[in-house]
């Protein structure tokens, strides 16, 4: 036996080494730098006290809170994977794209997630003017007061405001009331192609994984295009288990993983203390038939220690 495999030299240990599927991994949340209402420094920190082993932040069409994140995770000794979420227009509806362990400094991913913010703000003050006709006024400016970053106004902006201004009780109440298709609130947007999103994703290094699958209510036929067209532009994974599942849809997404040979993440999609249900770190594992995405991701982590 050589020397080293007595114990002479340290290996270092590898968190899964049991099974990956025990590792508590949240790849899915929010900061002020997009809709979330905490600092990416003050989510390392919850995540960590939540018992999180590996995080990503993973803003709506945003990566400027990346190094932010990394170095929070770093001083504190969690390990980072990058993390962001694309807003997709497939087959007309709004589909979101996870992308996880790129590099955060490529000018190609950069470029493509700031065309995507582009149309926010006219988008924000078209969705103001409908407000405003059924009886709102001013809502623009007073979602403004919410924003963490004056390119990513989005709907949860708005819905702060309203309830803070006493219109609706909760954030859910003014989406079902006022934001959402068929609503004074909404406004139909055009974001990014899903090729356009996969391919920033995948050329800048990294692994582009189809956000929470239940909540668009695709047919059979839709989802089934949405999920071989991924596939083709190079998509890797699919979120299983998600703070915007059940754990039916966990089920069901488990077999479509399977069935499309993608590897499953999991995440909590948190945003806010007071808005969200899952709160990171919180879920239950992936079936252990699934490969989890950070078994893919190994060489992209940042490692605490
Ligand atoms: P936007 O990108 O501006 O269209 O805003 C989308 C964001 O709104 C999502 O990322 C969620 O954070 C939030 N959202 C969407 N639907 C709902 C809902 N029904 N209740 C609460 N928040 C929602
Ligand atoms: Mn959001
Ligand atoms: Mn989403
Ligand atoms: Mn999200």
């Amino acid at each position: 036996m050589p020397p080293h495999a007595r114990g002479h030299r340290r290996l270092r240990t590898i968190p899964w080494v049991t099974s990956p599927h025990q590792l508590n991994a949240d790849l899915h949340c929010h900061s002020s730098v997009s809709d979330g209402t905490l600092q990416p420094e003050e989510l390392a920190a919850r995540a960590q006290a939540n018992g999180v082993q590996l995080w990503a932040l993973t803003d709506h069409d945003e990566i400027g809170g990346q190094h932010r994140a990394q170095q929070a995770a770093a001083r504190i000794g969690l390990d980072y994977v990058t993390g962001t979420e694309v807003s997709v227009t497939f087959a007309d509806v709004t589909v979101h794209i996870v992308g996880l362990g790129f590099d955060p400094d490529d000018a190609t991913l950069a470029g493509g997630l700031a065309a995507t913010r582009g149309g926010r703000r006219e988008r924000a003050m078209e969705m103001s003017d409908g407000l405003a006709k059924a009886g709102i006024p001013n809502a623009y400016d007073g979602a403004l007061k919410y924003v963490g970053n004056p390119e990513l106004i989005s709907r949860t902006h708005f819905a702060r405001h309203l309830v803070d201004s006493g219109v609706c009780h909760d954030t859910h109440e003014v989406f079902r009331k006022f934001l959402v298709e068929g609503k004074p609130g909404y406004v139909p947007h055009r974001w990014a192609r899903l090729r356009d999103a996969v391919e920033w994703i995948t050329q800048a290094g990294g692994l582009a994984v189809i956000a929470h699958p239940a909540r668009y209510k695709f047919t059979a036929n839709e989802e089934y295009a949405l999920f071989s067209e991924f596939k083709a532009h190079g998509g890797r994974g699919v979120e299983v288990v998600t703070g915007s599942h059940s754990s039916a849809d966990a089920v069901r997404y488990t077999e479509t993983a399977l069935e499309f040979d993608l590897l499953a993440s999991r995440g909590s999609d948190f945003h806010s203390p007071t808005e969200s249900h899952t709160d990171l770190g919180t879920l239950p594992p992936l079936s252990e038939r699934l490969t989890p995405v950070w078994s893919a991701l190994e060489s992209r982590i940042q490692r605490a220690s």
